[in-house]
């Protein structure tokens, strides 16, 4: 299924543009209340579509994606008299477009709806892909359709807010993208700085614009994840389990930050399995040290981490946990079936290569 992108600064007028294409139907802005004190006025400025419409503000977190939430949107919608043919517009990060495209996606059996990300993980990955959803009985993303927006409005203007773990998060998305892309797109990416005060939000925008076109491309190939997509999961099952252990300690970590020494830990089984190049995995894992740090871990913590492995949802062989590995950047081989004695000791040489 082909995606509809438009990379711009000016978000106002595109989204003008685009509302007028679809013959000027009312307007609902879904976004959660931080957002709407930060930038929501921005975009009303900017935009007659916006200025003029239904504003529909949902309380802010992960902890909100709800479908009580869900519930708050369909019943605003209701008492506004919104019909099939409006059109929902989610200005905001990952929590607001999934939690509003899957509100627009069953409204009156689906009506249209934008996607505007605020946030860098918004923009290179929750807000493209037709994933919509929400947590539900404690599981999360449980509850949900495929359903494509009309359009994505991508725009690197509203990230000036965003704060730097949130910055530091979305790019290790980026990352993963480029090292299923190419060399290329990944030096580029490793000599860019998302750090504050180097951080230059216009020069983000052409990165982000070739780097999103790599998840574009992968989902377009395979849009309901019987195959090709599963390579997006590279750095995934070892960052999870590290992203639950530290849910365990007490003491999260932003979901970006364990994908960053997933890919590390992932390269490191492709150098094992795969022959993927040494020098590229010891540059990538200075570069993760340098800016997300380290995982702290020790021997005694294999066990569990294996074990929060062996129960990755996407993990269907009880003996050996499945890993998407690289032969070379851009060179992707999922569904590598590995066992507990070789990720074992990948996890050895992870704490050498990152000074645990
Ligand atoms: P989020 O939406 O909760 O946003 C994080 C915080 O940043 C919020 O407090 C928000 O109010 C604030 N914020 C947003 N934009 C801002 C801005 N410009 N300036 C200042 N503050 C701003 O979190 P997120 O990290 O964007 O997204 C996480 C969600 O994305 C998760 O629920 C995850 O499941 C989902 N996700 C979905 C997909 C998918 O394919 N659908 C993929 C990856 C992640």
């Amino acid at each position: 299924m082909e995606q509809k992108l438009i990379f711009t600064n000016l978000v106002g007028k595109a989204l003008d543009q685009l509302v007028a294409s679809l013959g000027n139907p009312s307007v609902f802005t879904v976004t959660d209340m931080q957002i709407a004190q930060i930038v929501l006025p921005i975009l009303k400025e900017q935009s007659t579509a916006v200025s003029g419409g239904t504003d529909i503000k949902i309380p802010t977190g992960e902890i909100n994606k709800t479908l009580d939430t869900v519930q708050l949107v369909w019943q605003k919608l209701q008492e506004a008299g919104a019909t099939r043919n409006a059109v929902i517009v989610n200005l905001g990060g990952g929590v607001v477009t999934d939690l509003g495209s899957f509100a627009a996606s069953t409204f009156k059996r689906g009506m249209k709806f934008i996607n505007i990300p605020t946030t860098l993980l918004g923009a290179v990955d929750a807000s493209l892909g037709g994933k919509t959803g929400i947590n539900f009985n404690g599981y999360k993303n449980d509850i949900g359709t495929f359903s494509e927006p009309e359009a994505t409005i991508i725009s690197t203007g509203f990230f000036v807010t965003l704060p730097q773990q949130q910055l530091l998060s979305g790019y290790a998305e980026m990352l993963k993208h480029a090292l299923l892309e190419s060399k290329d797109e990944l030096n580029k990416l490793l000599n860019y700085s998302v750090v504050y005060p180097t951080f230059n939000a216009d020069a983000l925008l052409p990165l982000i614009e070739s780097n999103v076109m790599v998840k574009s491309r992968i989902v377009t190939e395979d849009f309901t994840e019987q195959g090709p997509r599963k390579a997006l999961n590279l750095g995934h099952t070892a960052g999870h389990a590290f992203e639950s252990m530290a849910l365990e300690r007490n003491s999260p970590i932003p979901h970006g930050y364990a994908v960053a020494q997933g890919l590390v830990v992932s390269l490191i089984l492709s150098h094992l399995k795969c022959g993927f190049s040494s020098d590229i995995l010891h540059t990538f894992a200075k570069y993760v040290r340098s800016n997300y740090g380290a995982f702290a871990i020790d021997c005694d913590d294999y066990p569990r981490l294996l074990n929060y492995m062996h129960h990755d949802k996407k993990n269907d062989n009880p003996d050996t946990v499945a890993f998407t590995l690289l032969a070379d950047v851009g060179d992707a081989r999922i569904n590598q079936q590995l066992t507990d004695a070789e990720i074992t000791s990948a996890l050895d040489i992870y704490r050498d290569l990152m000074g645990i």
